[in-house]
């Protein structure tokens, strides 16, 4: 950072002496040239992706040789080697884990079936986080309400000793709001429900498909309230619970759950980069999540991500490009139920906060990028365009600079750090997130490489950059991310 301000401070001295000395145009003119020689590899790396890189192979990699890998699981111990390994196979230097203690949640087995007025069984999961129920289950009427905040005004003697069923629909679109807008129930739901006596909550699936898969997903349970089980249903499942609710006559329900909490355990970030020239000291910190749920194979969610973030140092070392800044890859531990990793990433870097000159994290899977937008101090506005206008071949828009960053750079927010979001289409994402259904299947090979196409072109940019993106004036907390 230091660096820049001399520049800028020299600058502003050349500007104040009306005619600039010969040797300060030579300097203007010498960084023109980089800056076009600069934009001309980020196209080069844009168009190369297009055609072959690392992406695919990454992720059937890690789902294949992997697969699940839920916090504190066997299969999360397996993603770190997993990671390690790879990445220096990439060509990644200073490879390297942080060490991340994680909570350790057991699923277990999970039913739901209707017992009265017309028996059924459900396609149930157990919510993350959820504790188990009485060894034979639990038995009692459903009450049902559209959204949690329905749930929250209705009275006590409503909801006491039932099962509170929410049926709250995920709405379809591209950009995941509709996600955005229905995960409340999930993660707040059962303290709302058990706060006023609730036995249980059953929740339609936060997801879009139609297919008989149920979605997971962390609840958090209030510590000031009772702990409640709680299970979500598959959307068709939903619909014929309401189907028989809309019948009138009393719907009772049987919820079985056996998941439990056991100790933390160790597991860690894995961080590889490519080391930066003239300021290397500066990061450009590209960021996924290694964790994932334990149905499916973690493909989209986050496989996609790991595999879109790594595949960019590989195509650089191929190439033999050296960035200017490093270029930090970092996939994050236990993103999913907590956040653990970039919790403590953010704790650890300390000073070295304020040289972290972007950050961008891939975690809504593999679907064609169609927006890139930034969180970057003014100043920097016409650079980002400049890197807009790299992206527009690819159908790529520029939003505002208002730009969230992913769930784990929340804690890197307010430290001024600047981030960025290349918005993957979401339209089908939420048919197999947090399911059984997230599989290598999902991932259409073509739409990857543009992701790979647009994060290696950002992301040569970023560390190219001839000014300072930061620090990003932060009033108030980052919002609560929608995992
Ligand atoms: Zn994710």
């Amino acid at each position: 950072m230091r660096k820049f301000l001399l520049a800028a401070a020299a600058a502003a001295v050349v500007l104040s002496a009306g005619a600039a000395a010969p040797t300060a145009l030579a300097a203007d003119a010498a960084r023109a040239d980089d800056s076009r020689a600069d934009l001309a590899t980020a196209a080069q790396l844009r168009d190369a992706a297009l055609k072959a890189n690392p992406a695919y192979e990454i992720v059937a990699s890690l789902t294949t040789e992997v697969g699940p890998r839920l916090a504190g699981s066997p299969g999360d111990r397996a993603a770190v080697a997993w990671a390690v390994a790879k990445l220096k196979a990439l060509g990644y230097e200073n490879v390297r884990t942080q060490e991340v203690i994680v909570p350790q949640w057991v699923r277990g087995e999970a039913s739901a079936r209707v017992v009265a007025p017309y028996p059924q069984p459900f396609a149930t999961v157990a919510l993350g986080g959820s504790i188990g129920t009485p060894e034979d289950g639990l038995e009692a009427d459903v009450v049902a309400f559209p959204d949690v905040e329905a749930l929250r005004a209705a009275p006590r003697e409503q909801v006491e000793g039932r099962i509170v069923y929410l049926g709250k629909r995920t709405a379809k679109t591209p950009d995941g709001r509709g996600y955005g807008e229905a995960v409340r129930g999930r993660s707040t739901g059962p303290s709302h429900a058990a706060a006023l006596g609730a036995v249980a909550l059953v929740i339609r699936s936060i997801g879009t498909s139609t297919q008989r898969f149920a979605h997971t997903g962390g609840t958090v349970y209030d510590i000031s309230q009772p702990k409640i089980p709680a299970v979500a249903i598959s959307n068709p499942d939903a619909d014929l619970l309401e189907r028989q609710l809309a019948s009138g006559k009393p719907v009772r329900m049987h919820v079985r759950v056996t998941a439990r909490d056991l100790p933390r355990q160790k597991s860690a970030n894995v961080i590889g980069e490519i080391p930066g020239t003239d300021l290397a000291d500066e990061v450009v910190l590209l960021g996924a999540h290694l964790d994932s749920w334990d149905l499916g194979q973690g493909a989209l969610d986050d496989g996609a991500g790991v595999a879109i973030v790594a595949a960019v140092g590989a195509m650089l070392k191929e190439r033999g490009l050296k960035p200017r800044r490093t270029i930090r890859v970092v996939l994050f531990a236990n993103e999913e139920f907590g956040l653990s990793g970039a919790t403590e990433y953010a704790k650890a870097i300390g000073e070295e906060a304020s040289r972290h000159h972007a950050a961008i994290e891939a975690d809504l899977g593999s679907g064609r990028i169609w927006k890139f937008s930034s969180r970057v101090r003014p100043e920097a506005l016409p650079t980002i365009r400049a890197i807009a206008r790299v992206l527009q071949p690819i159908g790529i828009q520029l939003g505002d600079n208002e730009a969230g960053g992913g769930a784990d750079l929340r804690p890197l927010r307010p430290l001024g750090v600047p981030v960025f979001t290349l918005q993957h289409d979401a339209t089908q994402y939420f048919e197999v997130h947090h399911t059984a259904n997230d599989t290598l299947e999902r991932v259409d090979r073509a739409e990857l490489d543009q992701s790979v196409a647009a994060y290696a072109a950002a992301a040569w940019l970023f560390a190219q950059s001839p000014v300072p993106f930061g620090p990003v004036e932060t009033a108030a907390p980052a919002p609560a991310p929608a995992r």
